[in-house]
């Protein structure tokens, strides 16, 4: 048996992140991965990195790469009604900004760290299974080049994502699970073409919602609302081409630049959050405990931010012995958790077109929100600060 003082689950942007917040501090950490090193570096997601995720990973010294190559945007274009109309993020935010930097490319910064540290990372684990978390000496059983291992931590952290194992191993009746489908998905694309457009722009159309985002000044990415049961086989890139030109057509005119695809899938949107966040000496974090449609860029900046909070409880726990920050570690996240919630299934839901809309209601409420959002400077500011990332505050009560 090997021992460890914190045992993570998932080598994911949240027990990558995790690992690096404890090591620095002295902490000892274990990182178990289901998936191969290339895999987990290849797998192309997000790519929208708030103004607190940047300086995290830059604090973190993993942020030297990202300062050269990521993009610093300081506006998104909401285009609607074949007009464009600009948010200026930093000029409503007191300067913070986001940056294009994709999540592979996070992954590679923080493995590539993780390995310089000597710290254990393994690749390719298997039959990974948690036991004892609701006592005080929780244990990990996985089998790796063939051979079992039994891991004893003091706790253990399940960063493995949505369909990781961490959270379906706790007892039935603990976690309430909250969560929403919604009748769309995204057809997304990257793509070996200089992007059309300085700014992303999320775009309202009757066609349906796009995005032109982009990875690089030579790498686009887009995305297209296609229905959820829709087949990929159906979308040859020509026709992926023809209908993002026509739902980002503006009144003057505007082109959209093509090139070859490198990638293309369809992903389902959903909202899920589970609580608690914690069962015994089990933390889960990220998408392990919650997901949000795509639309707010909010998944991987969310999970950053729970490691981040997860970290600064176990430092103090072995520092001093006070437990009160791993106690509230639920209450802590949650308030971010679900402002990210509302966030993001409010763009999707201003953005997407209906599934059922008879007489064109919804269509009406949706154009009404983004002109308000597009003409007044508190709605675009709330806007603002939710997609450069909100901080939370202590809620103010009454005298
Ligand atoms: C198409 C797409 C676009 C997205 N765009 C954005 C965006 O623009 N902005 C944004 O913020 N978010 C976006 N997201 C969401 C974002 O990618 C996730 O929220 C983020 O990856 C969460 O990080 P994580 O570390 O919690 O989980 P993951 O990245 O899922 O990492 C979990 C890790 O655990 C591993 N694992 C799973 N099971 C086991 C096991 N049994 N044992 C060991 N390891 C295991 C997995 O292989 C994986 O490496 C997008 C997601 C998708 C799919």
């Amino acid at each position: 048996m090997s021992r460890t003082q914190v045992g993570i689950v998932g080598a994911g942007p949240a027990g990558l992140t995790l690992g690096q917040l404890l090591h620095r501090e002295g902490i000892e950490t274990i990182i178990l991965e289901d998936r191969s090193r290339h895999y987990v570096e290849h797998r192309v997601r997000a790519g929208v990195l708030e103004q607190g995720t940047v300086d995290l990973l830059t604090e973190l010294g993993v942020g030297e790469r990202m300062r050269r190559e990521g993009m610093v945007h300081h506006g998104i274009e909401l285009r609607f009604g074949g007009r464009g109309h600009r948010i200026p993020l930093s000029d409503l935010t007191g300067g913070r900004a986001i940056t294009l930097y994709g999540q592979q490319e996070v992954v590679k910064d923080l493995i590539a760290a993780r390995l310089e540290s000597g710290a254990p990372l393994l690749f390719e684990v298997d039959d990974v299974g948690l036991h004892g978390v609701e006592d005080d000496h929780p244990v990990i059983r996985y089998r790796h080049d063939g051979a079992e291992d039994e891991l004893a931590c003091d706790v253990i952290a399940g960063c493995d994502g949505y369909h990781g194992i961490c959270r379906p191993s706790l007892p039935d009746g603990v976690l309430t699970v909250y969560e929403r489908e919604y009748p769309h998905a995204w057809l997304g694309i990257l793509a070996d073409v200089a992007p059309s457009t300085e700014e992303l722009i999320y775009c309202h159309s009757d066609r349906g919602f796009a995005l032109h985002s982009m990875r690089s000044p030579e790498v686009s990415r887009l995305y297209l609302q296609v229905d959820p049961d829709e087949d990929i086989a159906d979308w040859p890139d020509e026709r992926i081409w023809e209908e993002l030109q026509r739902r980002f057509d503006t009144e003057d005119g505007w082109t959209l630049r093509s090139g070859p695809t490198l990638e293309k899938g369809i992903t389902p949107m959903r909202s899920v959050v589970a609580e608690p966040m914690q069962h015994g000496r089990l933390y889960l974090a990220g998408d392990a405990v919650h997901i949000v449609p795509p639309t707010g860029a909010k998944g991987l900046n969310l999970a950053v931010s729970d490691v981040r909070y997860l970290a600064a409880a176990l430092v103090e726990w072995y520092r001093s012995g006070d437990d009160s920050g791993l106690q509230a570690y639920t209450a802590t996240c949650l308030r971010r958790v679900w402002r990210a919630q509302h966030f993001s299934q409010w763009m999707t839901s201003m953005l997407h077109r209906p599934q059922h809309d008879p007489g064109g209601y919804e269509r009406r409420l949706q154009l009404a929100q983004l002109e308000y959002v597009c003409s007044s400077g508190a709605a675009a500011a709330s806007l603002a600060e939710n997609y450069v990332g909100w901080e939370p505050s202590p809620i103010p009560s009454r005298a």
